[in-house]
């Protein structure tokens, strides 16, 4: 009891700190941060993360919200440009002279083909969608899905021809793992496994490389970084919350969570042009798993 007690004062006091900071620090940051990407030549790229697009599930971003957003952006002369581009142009000047903007998705529900892609069809946008490959093409769903409401057609995840379709279409897909775990917590083995199998049954369905990866929960360490480069990969999306500088190492790169809180495009905008990332970088620093210390 005692325990369960202090947990729920500890939950409380968090909720209360990360709404406050956020609150009271992004409104006022918010005309710093507009000025700062006026003044300086170098933007920093936003990577927004999405899981779901839907008009009918609980913790997903309504579609017709997701339409105004992507509008904003292409008004605003945003490139949507995929990782493959991100990484093959990032040591060109040019390019931190541009608006880019990278958009993601993790899981792989099927709302993102029935929602979302239909929208970036219309705005001739992409995006990338990082896989957990044991749930594609699965009745499975997500383990903590157990525990919702029994509406299963919800969470139905995407199917290899849906996939395979949006990857024609020049949808980007990554790495999610095979079973979603935690990282960290796996021997050498295990977690040798879930990176390099989980690319290969990617690659052997859309017939392209797989080159990216996205860490479970965010979770990872020095130990998950050496495995993901020596089977292959590029370079992996954290959920470190943030714009994306020059210098950010590419097995760390930053997020910025599009979620339900997000009712308002001003509270979009000034998520993308990173009005929010140093309260929520110090709430994460401070609360959170998503920031390792790495040796
Ligand atoms: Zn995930």
């Amino acid at each position: 009891m005692v325990i369960n007690g202090n947990l729920a004062k500890m939950t409380l006091v968090n909720k209360f700190l990360n709404w406050t900071i956020r609150a009271s620090t992004s409104s006022i940051l918010c005309p710093i941060y507009v000025f700062k990407r006026m003044a300086f030549s170098e933007k920093s790229i936003p990577i927004l993360y999405y899981h779901r697009v839907s008009p009918h599930a609980v913790e997903s971003v309504n579609p017709e919200f997701f339409e105004q957003q992507i509008r904003w952006l292409k008004k605003e002369n945003y490139r949507f440009i995929s990782l493959k581009e991100y990484f093959s142009e990032k040591d060109e000047n040019y390019f931190w002279k541009q608006n880019n903007v990278l958009l993601t998705f993790d899981e792989g529900y099927e709302d993102n083909y029935l929602y979302a892609y239909p929208v970036l069809k219309r705005y001739k946008a992409t995006c990338t969608i990082f896989l957990a490959t044991y749930y594609v093409d699965n009745e499975c769903i997500m383990p903590w899905h157990e525990f919702q409401p029994s509406a299963n057609e919800y969470f139905r995840m995407l199917s290899w021809d849906q996939i395979k379709e949006m990857s024609e279409f020049g949808i980007e897909f990554g790495s999610h793992t095979v079973n979603h775990p935690d990282l960290t917590s796996l021997d050498d083995a295990e977690l040798r496994e879930e990176l390099w199998k989980s690319r290969k049954t990617i690659k052997t369905h859309i017939g392209k490389s797989v080159n990216f990866l996205c860490y479970p929960f965010g979770w990872y360490s020095k130990r998950v970084i050496d495995v993901a480069k020596e089977v292959g990969y590029k370079g992996a999306c954290s959920s470190i919350y943030g714009l994306n500088r020059r210098d950010v190492p590419s097995f760390e790169l930053r997020r910025i969570y599009i979620g339900t809180k997000i009712q308002t495009l001003f509270d979009f905008y000034k998520r993308v042009i990173g009005a929010y990332d140093i309260p929520i970088y110090i709430y994460q620093k401070l609360f959170t798993r998503e920031i390792p210390r790495l040796e």
